[in-house]
């Protein structure tokens, strides 16, 4: 029976990577019955919405879907379809693995970490006023009479929002996850000492939820030293479970210790449903030039064969690509000495090199 994913291929670069991915996919000899779904700005065009229904019920209905970056413009505009579809979807946990592969150029050869970020709460709940809105003087009004002082009228505001509910599941699901996958220690990650009441909830009950997982040792570390301690020495850490803020910045410092966006994977999990996404955007000025990086989409479709129980294929993907990055030849721009390297392939390129290395594997 062929596994039914839904495939948004996402725009900007999006389609190219989509593309190489599918076929390396197709090319691990698992079946799949591809449900393509448009969602950003094209669909907006054509479907009268950035995130039309059709595609929300073709994930709950085949449960996973592989996706490419969607652009969110700056500033105006709609709100990230990223956010969104996360949100609908009750995908609470964002699981990207950060791994040294032999032949990357990166002053790292030790590092192999998985950074789990909660996705729904924190700076990224949405509760934001803008400057000038009447919410934001009654805000003012409450921290006046708490003895915080007053807001300035010629301010902003976004709310830091962390529950214990949204905490306890985040932590519970990075302690299931190093259970499932073999992991050796647990960090949580915040800012107590500055925010007591979010950061320090959020340590609170990781402290708690720990006890449960008394094999797995656990630890707590200020995300300022974090960013330090991680550039120093990452083969501390393991596995490392954030609010959702400090878990968007530190996957791409972590992205950027084995290599770069072009190979960092993502997926973003919930109880049922799945959604695996390269770390990286859309990064328009590449639309359409053959030039990205696909192995990021190509890890994340690595997690999702793994996810649906095609272990095999998944272990015989990652070992292609760890092939043809250990080579050097066939692979793009941003895995080569300087951007401009002449000897740099395309991203369907890439796709043909890794499908070599899979048939060779038959
Ligand atoms: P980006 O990740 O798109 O690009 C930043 C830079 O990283 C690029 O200019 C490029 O130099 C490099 N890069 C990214 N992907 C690469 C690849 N596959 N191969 C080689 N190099 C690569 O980040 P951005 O420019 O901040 O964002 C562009 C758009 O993407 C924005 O609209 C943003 O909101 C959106 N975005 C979407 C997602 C998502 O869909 N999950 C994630 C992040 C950003």
């Amino acid at each position: 029976m062929p596994h039914g994913i839904t495939l948004i291929p996402g725009d900007g670069i999006g389609p190219e990577i989509s593309e190489a991915t599918v076929r390396v996919l197709e090319a691990t000899g698992v079946q799949f019955d591809w449900d393509v779904q448009e969602a950003g700005i094209g669909a907006a065009e054509q479907y009268g919405s950035v995130l039309p229904d059709d595609v929300l019920d073709s994930i709950r209905n085949n449960k996973v879907a592989i996706k490419g970056p969607i652009t969110t413009p700056r500033g105006g505009g709609f709100r990230s379809v990223n956010v969104a579809l996360r949100k609908m979807l009750d995908l609470y946990a964002c699981v990207r693995p950060a791994k040294y592969y032999p032949g990357v150029r990166t002053r790292y050869d030790n590092v192999d970490l998985v950074i789990v970020r909660e996705n729904h709460e924190d700076l990224y709940a949405g509760v934001e006023f803008e400057r000038g809105d009447p919410a934001i003087a009654k805000i003012s009004e409450i921290t006046d009479a708490a003895d915080l002082g007053p807001i300035r009228d010629d301010a902003g505001l976004s709310l830091k929002v962390i529950s214990e509910y949204g905490s306890e599941r985040i932590v519970r699901f990075a302690f299931e996850y190093a259970r499932q996958f073999g992991r050796e220690k647990v960090t949580a990650v915040a800012k107590d000492n500055i925010m007591k009441f979010t950061d320090g909830l959020f340590f609170a009950v990781a402290r708690r939820v720990a006890e449960e997982y008394p094999e797995i040792p656990y630890q707590e570390v200020l995300v300022d030293n974090m960013t330090m301690q991680l550039v120093q020495k990452p083969e501390l850490y393991d596995i490392l479970v954030l609010p959702n803020l400090y878990g968007d910045i530190l996957s791409d410092l972590c992205a950027g210790l084995v290599g770069g966006l072009g190979i960092a994977p993502g997926a973003n999990l919930g109880d049922e449903l799945a959604v695996f996404e390269p770390v990286h955007g859309s990064a328009p000025k590449y639309t359409g030039m053959n030039k990205v990086n696909p192995m990021a989409m190509m890890f994340s479709g690595m997690m999702m064969l793994r996810h649906i129980g095609e272990q095999s294929a998944g272990d015989r993907l990652e070992s292609a690509l760890a092939d043809v990055i250990v080579e050097g030849k066939s692979v793009t721009y941003d895995m080569k000495p300087t951007p401009d390297d002449p000897s740099a392939v395309g991203t369907s390129q890439v796709a043909d090199a890794v499908i070599e290395k899979l048939h060779h594997m038959d």
